[in-house]
């Protein structure tokens, strides 16, 4: 056992594990890379992360830089869970709810607590997290924190950061804080700490002031944006300030976060769903167009595309049977209110006229049996993910793109060009209602040939995002995948905003380096594994 690890075991109650078979399994987390770290840290409480980074920062005056990445359940498929010092593994024990305070609807949760663990507590008292991603089973809170998550419902409800209250954060030095939005005289008296806090607060609000008229650039005409740090909302007109919405989408970068208080919503289990087939990408569209004017938006516009239908079809065709039937419509549309009675009525008379007057199909179920086996069809796209044929697997290299909904038919239009300009099959499924859709190629990155296509793709992709007016992340955030296109997304000026940023709370660079920021494609390929596999979800850790 390494020096470093010997010191952190004696001074931390949380177990410390520098085993071959340890590193091996944090060595990779949902992404296309890999990273062998140097040792894991399991913390018991936020002392161990506090003496941690503590420990780190030491060590780093001093020369000797050891990054330190923390990771929830690495479902993460930009590649952020992965670092090649000290791995903090959250979920093994920093995994309870805290504080749930049911009547006002706001909840306190150590980063570590399995998503659907707590969106079932919170159903039990008739409230729920709107921005749940796809993952949520096998997902942390402080991984959807960390990245801003969204998913099905964020048509409506928005994603992760309208939901975050407050937060406790450990910084790079060790320092801990505690952030919520500070009226005038609160955030004076935060200027005025001699602290590492007290630096970070002064030397951030000259940056901001300095930089006012750059934030507007941040402002992407996207329903929801995971891309870069979300400078715009931390210090507003009123004079308020708070590191709140900062800290949501920074991936570990700036801090780590040992506590988190949620606010939720009031949770309706009664819905009604509609199933709108489309023969044309223009039509659905159209629909999607039309119902993002009603006066109340529907909790979920979902799609898959008729490609990811044949694909189903192939591989599992029970799973459509009764649902949808051959000759496959270009879309398939899932539209969801979960508004109370009399508004759900009003909405669904409106929405059943607009979606009659673009589908070719459409059908529509008030039974939660009937809706779950309707949802199915959305929920098939794991069939993708997780299929391989022979070598090949569906590799996430070219997820999470997000365009203005006006913009969504031209998106995967082009997005079919490319894959017929590459000879690959492609079959496409998402958040219509967002502009926000999932792809992805199915590859072999054994092979030099596949690598070359897929940075090819990789390049294409997210060049056509931009050119759209979207944004390289949706949802997921940069991580090493994207991080080499955020100067393309947001401009030169930007970007050395995010790095001064990045400088302030991280100077010495302990703090997850190689994500988001100060990265280059040259520097992310060498990182590419060739047996891309989801196996680390399978659990290997202690837990309390
Ligand atoms: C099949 C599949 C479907 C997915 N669907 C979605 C989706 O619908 N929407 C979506 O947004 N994402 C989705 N994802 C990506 C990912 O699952 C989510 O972003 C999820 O919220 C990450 O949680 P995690 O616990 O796995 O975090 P990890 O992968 O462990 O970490 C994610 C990031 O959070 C940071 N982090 C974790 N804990 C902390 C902490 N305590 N303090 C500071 N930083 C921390 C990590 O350093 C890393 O940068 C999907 C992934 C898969 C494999």
């Amino acid at each position: 056992m390494s020096k470093v690890a010997h010191y952190l075991q004696e001074h931390l109650l949380g177990e410390v594990m520098t085993s071959a078979d340890a590193r091996r399994y944090f060595a990779t987390d949902g992404s296309i890379f890999s990273v062998m770290p140097s040792l894991i840290v399991y913390p018991r409480n936020e002392n161990d992360v506090r003496k941690t980074a503590r420990f780190a920062w030491q060590l780093a005056e001093r020369g000797r830089v050891i990054p330190i990445t923390a990771r929830g359940s690495g479902t993460d498929q930009s590649g952020a869970a992965l670092g090649s010092g000290i791995i903090l593994a959250f979920p093994a024990h920093m995994n309870r709810i805290v504080e749930l305070d049911p009547k006002n609807g706001v909840v306190i949760v150590e980063p570590g607590l399995n998503y659907g663990r707590l969106q079932q507590t919170l159903h039990t008292h008739e409230r729920f997290l709107p921005p749940y991603p796809a993952s949520y089973e096998y997902s942390t809170l402080g991984g959807a924190v960390a990245n801003n998550s969204a998913g099905e419902k964020s048509v409506k409800y928005g994603a992760t950061r309208g939901y975050v209250k407050s937060l406790r954060v450990v910084l790079a030095n060790g320092e801990v804080i505690e952030t919520f939005r500070l009226g005038k005289r609160e955030l004076s008296k935060k200027l005025g700490l001699s602290t590492f806090e007290g630096e970070i607060y002064r030397a951030l609000d000259a940056l901001l002031d300095e930089n006012r008229e750059l934030l507007d650039k941040l402002d992407l005409a996207v329903t929801k944006n995971a891309a870069g740090y979300a400078l715009a909302d931390i210090k507003r007109p009123d004079g308020s300030f708070d590191l709140t919405p900062l800290f949501v989408g920074s991936q570990g970068t700036l801090g780590v976060v040992t506590e988190i208080t949620l606010e939720t919503e009031d949770y309706n289990p009664t819905k009604e769903l509609f199933l709108a087939e489309f023969d044309s990408l223009e039509q659905a569209e159209k629909a999607v167009l039309g119902l993002r004017d009603l006066p109340h938006l529907p909790s979920a516009m979902e799609m898959v595309d008729g490609q990811l239908l044949e694909l189903v079809d192939r591989l599992n065709p029970n799973l459509l049977k009764g649902i949808v039937s051959k000759p496959f419509p270009k879309v398939a549309l899932l539209v969801e209110f979960d508004d109370a009675e009399r508004l759900r009525k009003k909405l669904v008379k409106k929405a059943d006229k607009i979606l009659r007057e673009c589908a070719a199909h459409v059908s529509h179920e008030h039974e939660p049996a009937a809706q779950d086996r309707l949802w199915k069809l959305r929920h098939a796209a794991a069939s993708v993910i997780g299929h391989s044929e022979g070598q090949l697997k569906a590799v996430p290299i070219i997820d999470d793109g997000i365009v203005p909904p006006a913009k969504l038919s031209e998106f995967i239009t082009k997005v079919y060009q490319l894959f017929a300009h590459e000879q690959l099959q492609v079959a496409i499924w998402g958040h219509a209602g967002d502009g926000n859709i999932h792809l992805q190629p199915f590859l072999d990155l054994s092979q030099i040939g596949d690598r070359q296509k897929a940075y090819r793709l990789l390049d294409e992709y997210y060049k056509l995002i931009i050119s759209l007016g979207g944004s390289t992340s949706g949802q997921s955030g940069d991580g090493r995948l994207r991080a080499p296109y955020l100067s393309n997304l947001y401009g030169s000026e930007v970007y050395g905003l995010f790095s001064k940023v990045k400088q302030l709370f991280d100077p010495y660079g302990t703090l997850n380096p190689g994500v988001k920021v100060g990265v280059a494609l040259d520097d992310i390929k060498p990182l590419t594994r060739s047996d891309y596999s989801l196996a680390h979800l399978y659990d290997h850790m202690p837990r309390s």
